[in-house]
């Protein structure tokens, strides 16, 4: 059956738009390049509970809050699941938006008059001299090998970076029986001065969350972890793979011997359909990154192209839930199956919640700033790692005239490898903006064209049939 609706990704954004849209009456199609629903937060909830109960308990309480969201999402018949599908094209056209598929070696393409951009988010890169070591990998690919696979690093695996997801994964591994090595931990230890209006107004209607993130590192502290605080300067040494970690705080410079570093630096929106679909953006200066400009009902500058959850902006999955469930209750009323007003009442509530989680993200927004240690890469930091360029070249460009992302790419190839620029292009961007003395708006993002994941001619050949 042809879609009313595509929505891309089942993570909490995506699975609570397209359960409400189904429970309007919408035929929806979800798609998403994993093999499972759940998104970032939830991934592969329904294995794990058909098979592991005990990375289940690792995981928490939280992530087993997805299982439920998906299971509601699969008693509505009118979802049609598509699983390891990618999108790698998008073109929004007067009848409607295209979208390029992938599955199975093959490509399609399909078309619905509007489409839901659910596709979350991606973590910060964070180029600091030595990340493109072997055994300097993300936080972030950690836990997906933890979530995916029960793969658990050794005790003594170094997590370095800030922000919430640091904390709770090393209270996941210590769930699992494993105990980093140390913390090396960008953000202060204690709340700023001037951050305290924030953190009081957060703690308004969030202190069971705020003291969710206080037993993390308090457990952290029990566990006998030494947890470095306040560090400006990191460095992953070693000759063929990483062998130890250089850091300054205080103005001194500590090493220590490490076999595997993790890093995080807070999460980004993955805006890569929207930015393929010539969508407008704008940049958030606070926690630097591009976010699609949305009307009040999360419609994008491409009339029938939506965005919702972490992909639209950061709020995190509760936030991401709320926003897609008000978003498909406003296209369903548009679609003429609920009645603006019933849109509008049945939103309140959800309204009402999302007012209270705002406070929240403004203050882990001010208290996990990206970090400095990776903000202002050394000349001799490969800033894109797919065609090696270093930070030094592009701030050369930059002194010779350059006046662009666009530019830099066809000077330098950074932004040409097989990520298509998602690594590095905020960073060039940045780096850009800096050499020039712009802000990061002015100097823009690098161009996206087709096919924005890695296609080979003979998928695209398949198109054909
Ligand atoms: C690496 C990482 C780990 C995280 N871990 C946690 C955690 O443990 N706890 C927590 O509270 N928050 C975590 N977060 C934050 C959390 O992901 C978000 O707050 C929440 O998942 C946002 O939900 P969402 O629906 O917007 O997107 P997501 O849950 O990220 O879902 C997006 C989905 O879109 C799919 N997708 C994206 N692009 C395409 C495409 N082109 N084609 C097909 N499918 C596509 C992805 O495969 C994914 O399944 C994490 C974030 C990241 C980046």
């Amino acid at each position: 059956m042809k879609p009313d609706v595509i929505v891309i990704g089942t993570g909490p954004g995506g699975i609570a738009s397209a359960t409400t849209l189904a429970q309007a009456g919408v035929n929806v199609r979800i798609v998403d390049e994993q093999p499972y629903a759940g998104g970032q937060v939830y991934r592969a909830s329904e294995k794990i509970a058909a098979s592991r109960t005990s990375l289940r308990e690792w995981l928490g309480s939280d992530y087993a809050q997805g299982l439920d969201l998906i299971q509601a999402a699969r008693r509505e018949g009118n979802i049609d699941w598509c699983f390891d599908t990618s999108v790698w094209d998008i073109s929004c056209r007067e009848d409607g938006i295209q979208l390029g598929l992938l599955k199975d070696e093959k490509a399609s393409t399909i078309d619905a008059p509007h489409v839901v951009l659910a596709t979350g988010a991606m973590e910060r890169p964070t180029p600091f001299s030595g990340w493109t070591l072997p055994g300097v990998m993300s936080i972030g690919a950690a836990q997906t090998l933890f979530k995916d696979a029960g793969l658990i690093p050794d005790d003594d695996v170094v997590l370095a970076g800030s922000g919430p997801l640091l904390y709770l994964f090393a209270n996941q591994l210590l769930n699992a029986g494993t105990r980093p090595g140390l913390i090396v931990d960008t953000a202060p230890k204690w709340v700023s001065a001037r951050h305290l209006l924030q953190l009081a107004s957060a703690a308004r209607h969030n202190l069971p969350a705020l003291y969710k993130g206080l037993a993390w590192r308090q457990r952290i502290n029990r566990a006998g972890i030494p947890h470095v605080y306040g560090v400006c300067e990191l460095h992953a040494c070693g000759a063929g793979r990483v062998e130890s970690v250089k850091y300054r705080n205080g103005g001194r410079i500590q090493e220590v011997p490490a076999s595997l570093l993790l890093v995080h630096d807070g999460v980004i929106p993955n805006t890569h359909l929207s930015v393929a679909a010539n969508c407008h953006h704008i940049w958030q200066a606070r926690q630097r990154y591009w976010q699609p400009q949305l009307d009040v009902h999360g419609q994008t500058s491409q009339p029938g192209l939506w965005a919702v959850g972490d992909g639209a902006g950061i709020l995190g999955a509760e936030a991401a839930t709320l926003k897609g469930r008000i978003l498909a209750r406003h296209l369903a009323a548009k679609l003429g199956l609920i009645s603006p007003n019933e849109s509008q009442k049945t939103s309140q509530n959800d309204q009402r919640m999302l007012a209270k989680l705002i406070p929240l993200r403004r203050f882990l927004d001010q208290q996990f700033p990206p970090a400095a240690a990776f903000r202002e890469p050394g000349n001799d930091t490969v800033v894109c790692r797919c065609e090696a360029v270093k930070a030094q070249e592009i701030r050369q460009i930059a002194k010779l005239g350059c006046v662009g992302p666009n530019q830099a790419r066809s000077f330098t190839r950074a932004g040409m490898g097989p990520c298509m620029g998602r690594q590095c292009g905020n960073n060039v961007s940045q780096l850009l903006a800096d050499e020039l003395g712009k802000s990061v708006q002015e100097v823009g993002y690098y161009s996206t064209r087709p096919p924005i994941k890695p296609v080979t001619l003979g998928q695209l050949a398949s198109l054909a049939d």
